[in-house]
């Protein structure tokens, strides 16, 4: 499988290739050349073990990986034991158990890893291909990135104590929950820094791009990213939603919706991928918070990105966005994979502005693409974390509720509806607690966690400062 760029401007690539780079050298997103299809192999995968089903499904998407370390790959990243965290401890062996609320209503749990969010899915995977592939080349890299919580967390889970890689983890200092602060600065492994940055996220954002801007500093240093727009992460995710449609369903006959809380539509894009792999989805239920951007796409056909002092900060942080960076995979495909009319729509939004689709041929064939969308308030988040407890007895985070509130306004009649839990309860303690008086449930292992030694080097927010701190660690 080779890989190409939405922007038409890029030679194609090998899967490793595009693995430890970022954006494609024009400026887009890698995409595979085509999509696998796979409609009449469901009835040989339902049933296989979750690390087997990923074996078998990125077996399709990466043909530079010999069949028999790709296999020991997967089967040494999805394990009952690193997954362990969900709310019925016989259940960690599905790796994303299956939890009925309700007859024919769903929550696919994705967050029983090492950080509990489902970012531990795709990138507990790239922290073992990682090493995998520097292995083999004898190169090592420098990972960089700035976070507002879960994906920075989640990238050092994946990373601690792997060879060859180090990272460098921006974070807004006191902007985080207690909780994510403790998951992060209680790491010591030798090739961990947290760096907390005196400012917001956006501070620390722009000192990654700065520094990513450096070619020379970049090449030197060798700085790499693990952000959203990394194809190896959509591709892992691609698996969950036929593991998710195996357990909701008894046959391949059948169909089912999923509802997906939704910000940078990494996620999301995993099952539009999935679906276009011929996996029986009806329809995808986006879900956004106040920074309804996407929503506002999928009712409208305009997208316009917001500025980041419009883009609102709610209790559903991570998803908290401005643009959404994996949207210009789903457009490639809505105008029929030409990347003249992408670089056409992208010039508009790199420039600040955005684009009108309305009416047009584009915004017509929408529908055949399943996706419809909602958003929640904090209002709304609160009653469902609620009406959730009280109902069913689950805590959910305030991620999952935006899932929840707004599937139940977009039932699929008669189809099972299938809601990603992105995070677990205990990450958002404050919301918790004004939803329910009470603090989150946590599991026993991480109790105290809080009060482990913590390891952070507060800087200003300056460039400089941290190409220092790379130049003195490498
Ligand atoms: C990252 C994240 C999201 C948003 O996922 P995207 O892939 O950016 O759409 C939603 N919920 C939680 C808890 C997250 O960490």
């Amino acid at each position: 499988m080779k890989y190409i760029s939405t922007r038409g401007g890029a030679q194609p690539q090998e899967f490793c290739d595009i693995l430890l780079g970022g954006l494609a050298p024009d400026g887009g997103l890698y995409l595979p050349e085509s999509y696998p299809q796979v409609a009449d192999r469901l009835d040989e995968w339902r049933g296989l073990s979750y690390a087997e089903l990923a074996f078998r499904i990125l077996s399709l998407f990466i043909s530079d990986i010999p069949a028999a370390d790709l296999k020991a790959i997967c089967d040494k990243t999805y394990t009952a034991q690193t997954y362990r965290w969900s709310r019925d401890p016989a259940k960690a062996r599905d790796i994303t158990p299956l939890t009925t609320l309700e007859p024919g209503f769903h929550l696919l749990e994705l967050s029983n890893g090492p950080t509990l969010a489902f970012k531990d899915m795709a990138m507990q995977l790239m922290g073992n291909l990682f090493e995998y592939v520097l292995d083999q080349r004898g190169e090592t890299i420098n990972i960089l990135g700035a976070t507002s919580g879960d994906t920075g967390s989640a990238a050092e889970y994946a990373m601690r104590g792997k060879h060859n890689v180090r990272v460098f983890m921006l974070s807004p200092e006191g902007r985080m929950s207690a909780f994510q602060r403790a998951q992060m600065y209680s790491l010591q492994d030798a090739n961990i820094f947290n760096i907390a940055v005196r400012g917001m996220f956006d501070d620390a954002q722009d000192i990654v791009k700065a520094v990513s801007n450096d070619a020379e500093f970049k090449a030197r240093y060798k700085i790499g990213a693990v952000n959203s727009i990394n194809w190896a992460r959509v591709a892992a995710q691609i698996v969950y939603y036929f593991k998710g449609y195996f357990e909701a369903t008894r046959s391949n006959d059948e169909k089912v919706a999923f509802c997906v809380p939704s910000g940078n539509f990494g996620n999301i894009c995993a099952g539009h991928v999935a679906r276009m792999m011929g996996l029986p989805i009806s329809n995808l239920v986006l879900a956004t918070n106040e920074n309804n951007v996407l929503d506002e796409f999928f009712r409208s056909g305009i997208y316009r990105p917001r500025t980041t002092a419009e883009t609102r900060v709610t209790s559903s942080p991570s998803m908290d966005i401005s643009k959404a960076s994996n949207f210009e995979r789903f457009v490639f495909d809505l105008v029929g994979r030409d990347a003249a009319i992408v670089r056409e729509l992208w010039r508009e939004v790199d420039s600040g502005a955005g684009f009108n689709l309305a009416g047009g041929r584009f915004a017509a064939r929408l529908p055949e693409f399943g996706i419809v969308s909602g958003s929640s308030s904090h209002a709304d988040r609160l009653a469902t974390i609620r009406d959730i407890w009280e109902g069913h007895g689950l805590m959910i985070d305030p991620h999952t509720a935006d899932g929840v509130k707004v599937a139940r306004e977009h039932p699929v009649q008669g189809l099972p509806m299938i809601i990603l839990e992105t995070a677990q309860a205990v990450k958002f303690a404050e919301t918790l607690q004004e939803a329910l008086g009470r603090d989150p449930l946590r599991p026993k292992e991480l109790e105290g966690l809080e009060s482990l030694p913590q390891r952070v080097e507060l800087i200003d927010a300056s460039v400089d400062a941290i190409k220092g701190i790379i130049v003195r660690e490498c």
